[in-house]
């Protein structure tokens, strides 16, 4: 896995000087390193791993995203979903793996995957700003009932500063 700190300060979990100054500007935060740190020693068993470029996380409430680079998210969600499943056990949180510099299309699949989305378009207010609609198709079960629109919306605003309204079709 490559990511803006070094590997051996990512292994050692000691950072030098250069790295901290990372973590204390804010450049990468606690939960990048420590995602970074939980796929690191993941690599020996899920050696696809190795190739993923990490950017950053988002930590909205009880969802975490993670920012992997172009042609990633496959990477991070194969082997059956064990690496998802193993992040979300030690992070106690539910994984969204999102890639950078893709299609706003492509973007909003993988945050709402395995959702189904029916419609997006484009909403532009009276004051010049814009939303982006989704409308998903409507899920019953345990899933829909822990659907949690603003942890999405957070992450699309922070990952891409794309505001979102999030609609069900009947
Ligand atoms: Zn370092």
């Amino acid at each position: 896995m490559k990511m803006g700190l070094c590997s051996f300060c990512l292994k050692s979990g000691i950072l030098c000087q250069k790295c901290l100054a990372k973590l204390k500007s804010g450049e990468v935060s606690e939960t990048d390193l420590r995602v970074a740190r939980l796929l690191l020693s993941l690599e020996e068993k899920f050696p696809s791993l190795q190739n993923v470029n990490f950017h950053k996380t988002v930590d909205a409430d009880r969802t975490l995203a993670i920012v992997v680079g172009p042609g990633d998210v496959p990477r991070l969600l194969g082997y059956g979903g064990k690496i998802v499943k193993a992040l979300s056990q030690e992070t106690g949180k539910s994984i969204r793996v999102l890639e950078n510099g893709v299609s706003d299309r492509k973007f909003l699949e993988d945050l709402f995957a395995p959702m189904t989305i029916m419609t997006i378009n484009t909403i532009w207010l009276h004051d010049g700003s814009q939303e982006t609609r989704v409308i998903l198709k409507k899920r019953r079960g345990t899933y829909a009932s822990s659907f949690d629109a603003k942890a999405f919306k957070e992450i699309a605003s922070k990952v891409r500063d794309m505001t979102l309204r999030v609609e069900f079709a009947d």
